[in-house]
């Protein structure tokens, strides 16, 4: 939500809900405007046209219409039977499960338990003004590109609490998610406040009658008063602290106060309090600036890769230092995802997300993380081989028991596509052999449940084993929600090249 598309950039744009073909997966990138989406490849459309005359033949054959087929587990599981088509066997998915619903509808059930933890989530307060996201809604509304934009003036609402829980707790198989803020140099602009958070996650917790939501408290190094605001932070207890060295990322024009994780003068007696309050994990975003954001804001430059993060956690062996976004930069020009593939073949790495992977060796530290949001998102749909890429990457460099997930939502909808994304990922056996890659394994095999939610419930003790969310009233409504035939929403907030 930074808002740096300019009024020209936006006016080539059309809203997600109406211009994307309304398929399982997004066969475009939705962007959340932290970043202009790439116009379609070549391989996209062909997905997009092998996806809709299958979807088209199961329609017929079922009875139903195309639409609602892609809403089932088989149409989900179509999408992937299309991307092996064009991209090779990269996902475990068969025609056979594809074209017979019930099998399809079998397997998600056996999955639908499966343990998510979801680590890196958002809503937008109640009052939230006009952050960049609610600009370009409105906008589209105007231009009446959007007859539901035109009539439902308050869009907005999809990007606050009702539907974050329709769409994280009912539409996906996440079980515990960790909402999650942005700061601002202006105070009203945050996504949410630290006392905000600690509100949804009481709220929340007292509804499901089980812990399913943890939250952040961010911290703001630099800020006038940031100690003293930080002390009233730790009395919320957040579960883990969350800060953005960028400074402003809503506002990179007016960010005043960008700071560095390794900084002792300014930092570290942020982190002398945390210790001393109990905090043990520190969450920081990194990454999602590519070279065209650093042409206008060159100045925030030094402050986005991850080059202080190893000697932050050599320094600190006492926390878990979890790196959002992994530091995956390149989201930004039209050109984004093909000069990161081009990247990676001319030179076997990806910006930053290989230097994150490198710390632990360099620095001898085994207190680094990596989070998937929006790397994930990103990659998987552009370019399937650059998502496994990045995974064996970081598994290799963190180790299987250091890679989180965490999915970003709500920007890009309701995370079920990306969940049947990793569920179904693995690394091509010419890249295992090529880079020393560890195969993924099967959807519910020990490095997908270990990245899925297991890494996250042992750093922040969650007893995942006794499966609290299994009898509680979460638990009863989703059931319900099923039962009365609700299907998922294949609609994804955001917008997409025209
Ligand atoms: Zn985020």
């Amino acid at each position: 939500m930074s808002g740096f598309l300019t009024r020209e950039e936006r006016r080539r744009l059309k809203p997600a809900e109406t211009a994307a073909f309304p398929g399982p997966i997004p066969t475009q990138i939705v962007s959340s405007d932290e970043y202009l989406p790439e116009p379609q490849t070549r391989a996209q459309r062909e997905v997009e046209a092998r996806l809709k005359a299958f979807g088209a033949k199961m329609a017929r054959r079922l009875g139903i219409t195309r639409r609602d087929f892609f809403k089932t587990s088989a149409g989900m599981a179509a999408a992937f039977v299309a991307m092996n088509e064009v991209y090779g066997a990269l996902f475990d998915a068969t025609a056979a499960e594809a074209s017979t619903p019930e099998l399809a509808d079998e397997r998600a059930a056996a999955l639908g338990d499966q343990f998510i933890f979801d680590c890196h989530t958002h809503f937008l307060r109640d009052d939230t003004r006009l952050v960049a996201f609610a600009r370009m809604r409105a906008a589209v509304g105007e231009a009446g590109w959007n007859p539901q934009l035109g009539t439902r003036p308050q869009t907005l609402e999809d990007l606050k609490f009702n539907n974050y829980y329709k769409e994280l707790y009912l539409d996906s198989d996440t079980k515990v998610a960790l909402i999650s803020s942005a700061p601002s140099d202006i105070a009203r602009d945050w996504f949410l406040t630290n006392d905000m958070m600690a509100a949804a996650r009481e709220r929340v917790n007292r509804a499901a009658g089980s812990r399913r939501m943890l939250a952040h408290a961010v911290f703001t190094p630099g800020q006038p008063q940031w100690l003293e605001k930080l002390d009233h932070a730790l009395t919320l207890r957040p579960d883990s602290m969350k800060g953005y060295t960028i400074g402003d990322n809503t506002h990179k024009d007016l960010s005043r106060y960008p700071w560095l994780m390794d900084d002792e003068k300014v930092t570290y007696p942020g982190y002398e309090r945390f210790d001393r309050a109990g905090v043990r994990i520190v969450c920081v975003h990194k990454g999602l600036f590519p070279p065209s954001v650093e042409k206008q804001f060159p100045r925030l430059r030094p402050y986005v890769d991850v080059h202080d993060v190893g000697k932050a956690a050599r320094d600190w062996p006492q926390f878990n230092f979890v790196i959002y976004h992994s530091g995956y930069r390149h989201t930004g020009s039209v050109h984004a995802p093909d000069v990161a593939m081009a990247q990676l073949e001319r030179t076997g790495r990806v910006e930053w997300v290989n230097d994150l992977a490198e710390i632990p060796g360099k620095y001898g530290v085994s207190n680094v993380y990596g989070d998937l949001g929006q790397l994930f998102a990103y990659s998987i749909v552009s370019h399937p081989r650059l998502a496994a890429f990045m995974m064996g990457t970081l598994i290799k460099g963190l180790g299987v028991d250091h890679v989180v997930w965490g999915t970003d939502a709500l920007w890009t909808g309701s995370p079920q596509w990306q969940i049947e994304g990793l569920r179904r990922l693995e690394i091509p056996e010419d890249m295992q052999r090529r880079h020393g890659f560890a195969p993924l394994g099967p959807a519910d095999g020990p490095v997908k449940r270990a990245i899925f939610g297991g890494n996250s419930a042992r750093l922040y003790h969650y007893p995942a084993h006794v499966g609290p969310w299994r009898a509680d009233r979460f638990a009863a409504h989703k059931q319900q929600y099923l039962a009365a035939g609700q299907s998922r929403s294949n609609l994804r907030y955001g917008y997409v090249a025209v």
